[in-house]
């Protein structure tokens, strides 16, 4: 009999639930405590000024950033690292990447492989990472390119798609390793404006669906509209969070207010 007392993992549990992280790149804190928490089937959309640490909180949350000191729970596991004689040592590659395997990430920069179609950018983790049948997984990968509107470039490459097809290509990658939560940084951010849409539209509808997404973005629309709860991080803190109608309606925090001035 495993998992007893404290290690039970339930459905109360938040599918994200950081305690008091720490990071610094050199002399510099990019992160100085903060607690962060994700329900199941919740949007969080994290907002603030640029350096304010947004997106080394998201890379940590997946262990793409090593914390300096604090603890990340997704799914009620441990991420990154694992108790031994009471201390905690960091977790062995292989763990790691199961780790990351269940967390979908989507970058700013889409990132496919230049070499491979739309259908194969999509099925390759599932079937080399997580060794799954190809035929089950092609399945599912035309699927997934019909739910971001792709259906008709399951043969294109790269480069014959638009910034704005390439990042959906990006999402339907990432949602093929059936990953219990999304993140997104600034996935819209490198396309040009008119794209915009197509791509917040594929992630309202993720969104929708009860997906647990963290969504670091400056489209205030979309946070707006979309988000159960926004995060206004701000000098490496999360300087105020609360549902959408507190932040972008009566914020408490002056500095929420004087941001929001700035960029609404
Ligand atoms: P945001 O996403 O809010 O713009 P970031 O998390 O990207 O903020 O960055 C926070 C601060 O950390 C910035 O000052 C940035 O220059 C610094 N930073 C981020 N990544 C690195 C890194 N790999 N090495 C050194 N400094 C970094």
């Amino acid at each position: 009999m495993i998992n007893e007392g404290a290690l039970v993992e339930t459905t109360d549990t938040p599918m994200v639930n950081a305690q008091q992280l720490v990071k610094s790149f050199g002399s510099q804190i990019v992160l100085n405590g903060v607690d962060f928490s994700v329900d199941r089937g919740q949007t969080v959309v994290v907002i603030g000024p640029s350096g304010s640490g947004k997106t080394t909180l998201l890379r940590c949350l997946n262990h793409l950033e090593k914390i300096d000191s604090g603890r990340i729970y997704v799914d009620g596991q441990l991420i990154g690292y694992r108790e031994r004689n009471g201390r905690l040592v960091e977790d062995s590659d292989a763990n790691i990447a199961r780790q990351r395997a269940q967390i979908g990430f989507v970058f700013q920069r889409f990132n496919l492989f230049a070499h491979m179609t739309a259908l194969e950018n999509i099925i390759e983790a599932p079937i080399h990472v997580l060794r799954q049948p190809k035929h089950e997984v092609i399945e599912r990968a035309q699927i997934l390119l019909e739910k971001v509107g792709l259906s008709a470039k399951a043969s294109a490459y790269p480069h014959k798609l638009s910034g704005g097809q390439q990042q959906r290509v990006a999402i339907a990658r990432a949602l093929a390793m059936q990953p219990k939560l999304m993140l997104f940084d600034e996935a819209t951010s490198a396309l040009d404006p008119e794209l915009v849409g197509e791509v917040l539209k594929v992630m309202r509808d993720l969104a929708e669906e009860g997906m647990t997404m963290v969504v670091v973005t400056h489209e205030m629309g979309f946070a707006r509209d979309v988000a159960d709860h926004v995060v206004f991080m701000e000098k490496a803190q999360i300087a105020e969070q609360g549902p959408p109608e507190q932040i972008f309606g009566d914020c408490l925090n002056d500095r929420t207010r004087e941001f929001l001035g700035k960029v609404l």
